[in-house]
């Protein structure tokens, strides 16, 4: 079977750990500090069920609850990681924010979702509860989990989860253009 391209992208408020998720899954390992003003793309080609992929990570700058979408990120885009940490009510809002208006700029009523409660190793200081983040992920029809990307295992986890509900999605070409939405264009 030819490999699969798949682009993925981390969406959510600043310091919430997306670029932490991204290097712990890629590198494997944990960085304390990481400039949290850069957008970068990583790649990481993994197997599963048998299915190999190519993946594109596009781990990006963070948003706010006044962030305009950027277009870039609303196509081309097979699955989305929304992120927010258990420890800061704020960033449980902005995920609320980017998702309403994720299904605006798509236009599709159903867009492969994972939304990540992190900073699980920092129980102590949780305001999130698990309710809230299975209750908007209810909403969202996304997958939900909470992590550590201190935590190899579960970011590997989180990814492969996402995957496999792209999958679902129904993009069974390789570069993943058979959106069965049909919606090709976008038009503003
Ligand atoms: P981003 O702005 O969303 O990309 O956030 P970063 O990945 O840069 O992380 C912001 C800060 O939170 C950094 O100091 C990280 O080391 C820290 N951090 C990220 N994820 C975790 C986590 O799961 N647990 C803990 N304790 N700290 C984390
Ligand atoms: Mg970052």
């Amino acid at each position: 079977m030819p490999t699969k391209q798949r682009k993925i992208a981390l969406m959510g408020y600043r310091s919430v750990g997306k670029s932490s998720l991204t290097i712990q899954f890629v590198d494997g390992q944990f960085v304390e500090s990481y400039d949290p003003t850069i957008e970068n793309t990583f790649v990481k080609n993994v197997k599963l069920r048998g299915q190999d992929y190519g993946l594109r990570l596009v781990d990006t700058a963070g948003q706010d609850e006044y962030s305009i979408f950027p277009q870039a990120y609303a196509i081309d885009i097979h699955g989305y990681c929304l992120v927010y940490s258990i420890n800061n009510m704020k960033s449980f809002d902005v995920v609320r924010v980017i998702y309403e208006k994720l299904l605006d700029m798509t236009g599709k009523v159903h867009v492969p979702i994972i939304l990540v409660g992190n900073k699980l190793d920092l129980q102590h200081e949780r305001v999130v509860s698990v309710e809230m983040g299975k209750e908007l992920a209810n909403k969202m029809k996304a997958d939900f989990v909470e992590v550590s990307a201190k935590d190899n295992g579960a970011v590997i986890d989180l990814f492969n989860k996402l995957i496999i509900s792209i999958e679902k999605g129904g993009h069974d070409t390789t570069d993943g253009s058979n959106d069965k939405s049909g919606n090709k264009c976008l038009i503003q």
